[in-house]
């Protein structure tokens, strides 16, 4: 007598197996069991999946017997296993590929022995007796107020708090009083980049340690040795770990005792993955947390007009509760949020980079002890290297985009396909000898500062300390901590970097912050480059002056700064006040009246291939072929476009918007069209299409 059971195992995305393979055991086994089965010549992973035995296929083929079972490891729950099978579903992706990829990796190489080997090594004991209380601090009333509500209604909530304003604080009181009510329950927090675990996980620990022992917090994150992400995910799988801090990969922990989520920066466009299964790690954060009856808390400055739209009054259709957290803490009301003032580039010097009363502002505070952040989303020295003759700028033979040119190692790097080569001594073309850099990166801000700030001594009587922190500085292991610890230990008066400096650090003497030239994004033909670049100056302006006694001692105050093209442009209006519903509001009825999300929902096909011909050829035959489908009619396809950057590594690129103003019409279509793609791939006519994939809810266009 044997059993029949339906696994899942990681199949190619394009195989056309989507579901389940059938498997012979001599035992039942629960679903949710983790197994090792033979797939062609090699043995994987697989996970026992909920299926009635009836419901499986007779099938022709001999079905195989289970390799082993990964005893000793309780079974994945029915909850996680419903969160994978709707991701799988939702992000039009197998269900192999969604749930082998939300496995730590090294569980996938482990056999049965192994793994009990592994599981046998001693781990952290929790302390006998329960430590110490906790000690946080005392809530500012805007924190009690948002605490209890939290503690009160079952969200979710969409905790809207100024930078500054205590949301850390929030979290940490509601995961406190949560741990402390239910000796079982989990929580999940998550941050948007691998760099804020660090910060936050010290946070976390200082506070929780010393109560539930340093093993109940763990991080989970890809900047993580495949050992350390197995050991937190089976500490989280077994209930022990209590806290599990990490990136959007986290959405997919085994948790049993989940009974809480916060996703932090909500807004942050890297909760969306970017490859594979394109899932949205803070809408699966929504999903799960009602599936599993646990809450649910997105909290920002800046959110994004999603779950801002989401948390309009219940009476117009909202969803979230909207919760206020408007003042910074230690500040008077509506007070201490940095004043922005904007430089109008039009009066500067033709090629002016730094204007002269931003100069001054720098040269000011750096004297006076305090800090100074610059940043530009451009890295490098300059984005071209041109030949004033003949006109030859520095093109990647490989991609439709030109190479930036990097100073520091004399190279030109594409940032597309990776394509380097060392600077040429004379323009390829003409021979000119004098090849000059257009434009700017943050290579050579930091160059320029190093001038304009060699003659300023900090009040120690030291010359000022110019740093950069872009991905480019940060390459080696540690780099950016390292970086970054030099900052908060005020060994750097001026800091010069991308974006990557813009978000989440909480730096204390930092009073000014410049953004150089954000102007790009203004007329941009992604529609939510808008709400992106509002974020990031929103963002960046939270960096200064976060410290209100600092502040104050040094009659100081905090200071964004802008320098712009467009000084009246409404964004930069909004900016000023600090008024996030004002902006929200515009655009949102903008969104509106031009239909677009959140007022439709959206999907986008991408296809590569040796020419754009074939790429376009091939989205359009599959958007043809699906017009008699069920529900097409109330779904728009555009026409198959080249994509911004067409050619990448020599493979062209086009894509092709789906839109429709309803979400289940917009599914509906697309678990159908799945076939079509496959099918219409096949065709003769397609050979040369490299690879298609659907990106739903789609964040760049
Ligand atoms: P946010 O995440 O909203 O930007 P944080 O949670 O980082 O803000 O808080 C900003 C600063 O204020 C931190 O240094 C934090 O320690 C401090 N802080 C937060 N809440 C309180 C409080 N209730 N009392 C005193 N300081 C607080
Ligand atoms: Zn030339
Ligand atoms: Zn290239």
């Amino acid at each position: 007598m044997h059993h029949r059971l339906a696994v899942v195992v990681q199949t190619p995305a394009h195989s056309g197996l989507s579901g389940p393979l059938t498997y012979q055991s001599p035992e039942a086994l629960p679903p949710g069991t983790l197994v090792r089965v033979p797939l062609g010549k090699r043995e994987t992973l697989g996970v026992v999946w909920p299926v009635d035995e009836s419901a499986l296929d007779a099938g022709g083929v001999t079905e195989r017997p289970v390799g082993g079972v990964l005893t000793g490891l309780a079974p994945l729950g029915p909850a996680w296993m419903r969160l994978v099978s709707f991701a799988a579903r939702y992000y039009q992706r197998s269900l192999g590929e969604v749930a082998l990829a939300a496995l730590p990796p090294q569980l996938r190489e482990l056999g049965p022995e192994q793994l009990a080997r592994r599981l046998k090594r001693p781990i952290a004991q929790a302390p006998d007796a329960p430590g110490e209380s906790p000690v946080g601090l005392a809530l500012t009333p805007e924190q009690a107020e948002v605490c209890a509500q939290i503690e009160q209604h079952s969200g979710p909530f969409l905790l809207f708090g100024a930078t500054g304003s205590g949301k850390t604080e929030v979290y940490l009181h509601t995961v406190q009083a949560l741990l402390t009510r239910d000796p079982s329950a989990q929580v999940l927090i998550m941050v948007p980049e691998i760099n804020l675990t660090p910060q936050l996980e010290q946070r976390f620990q200082a506070r929780f340690a010393p109560r539930w022992g340093a093993q109940a917090v763990v991080s989970m994150h890809s900047g993580m040795t495949p050992a350390q992400r197995l050991k937190s995910w089976l500490a989280a799988h077994s209930g022990q770990a209590r806290m599990v801090l990490g990136t959007r990969m986290a959405v997919f922990a085994s948790m049993p005792g989940l009974r809480l989520i916060i996703v932090d920066e909500e807004h942050d466009p890297s909760y969306k993955q970017q490859e594979g299964a394109r899932y949205s790690a803070r809408d699966l954060a929504v999903y799960r947390a009602q599936q599993e009856g646990a809450k649910v808390v997105l909290g920002s400055a800046t959110p994004s007009l999603e779950s801002w739209h989401h948390s309009r009054p219940a009476a117009d259709g909202g969803r979230y509760q909207r919760l206020l957290m408007p003042t910074r803490v230690g500040a008077a009301a509506d007070a201490g949020l940095p004043r922005v003032r904007r430089v109008d580039m039009n009066r500067q010097g033709k090629g002016t980079v730094f204007s002269p009363p931003l100069v001054a502002a720098m040269r000011e505070r750096v004297a006076r002890g305090e800090q100074v952040m610059v940043f530009l989303n451009r890295r490098g020295y300059a984005p071209v290297l041109h030949c004033n003759d003949c006109g030859w700028k520095s093109e990647c033979p490989h991609c439709s985009a030109y190479r930036v040119f990097h100073k520091t190692d004399r190279t030109l790097r594409c940032h597309h396909c990776g394509f380097t080569q060392a600077v040429p001594r004379a323009c390829p073309d003409c021979g000119n000898l004098d090849i000059a850099p257009l434009g700017r990166g943050t290579e050579q801000l930091e160059e320029q500062l190093a001038e304009l700030m060699s003659e300023t001594l900090r009040p120690d009587g030291q010359p000022a300390r110019i740093a950069r922190i872009d991905a480019d500085s940060t390459k080696a292991k540690g780099a950016l901590e390292s970086q970054l610890a030099q900052v908060h230990d005020g060994e750097v008066d001026v800091l010069v970097g991308t974006q990557m400096i813009a978000k989440g650090h909480d730096f204390r003497r930092v009073t000014l912050v410049a953004a150089i030239n954000p102007d790009g994004a203004l007329f941009s033909s992604d529609f939510r480059a808008p709400e992106r670049l509002f974020a990031l100056l929103m963002q960046a302006a939270g960096r200064a002056g976060r410290d209100a006694a600092f502040v104050s001692a040094q009659k100081s105050e905090g200071e964004m700064w802008v320098q712009t093209f467009y000084p009246t442009h409404p964004l930069f209006e909004a900016l000023k006040t600090h008024d996030y519903p004002a902006f929200a509001q515009a655009q949102l009825s903008e969104r509106e009246q031009a239909g677009m999300p959140p007022f439709s929902f959206q999907a986008l096909v991408r296809a590569e291939a040796r020419s754009q011909a074939v790429a376009q050829g091939f989205l359009n035959s599959a958007s043809a072929a699906g017009a008699t489908l069920d529900g097409a009619d109330q779904v728009f396809r555009f026409s198959a476009v080249p994509m911004t950057i067409q050619r990448v590594a020599n493979i062209e690129r086009a894509q092709m918007l789906i839109e429709s103003p309803s979400r289940a019409a917009l599914q509906r279509f697309l678990a159908q069209w799945q076939a079509v793609l496959h099918a219409t791939r096949a065709a003769p006519e397609h050979k040369g299409l490299i690879r298609w994939a659907v990106d739903v809810d789609p964040l760049a266009i």
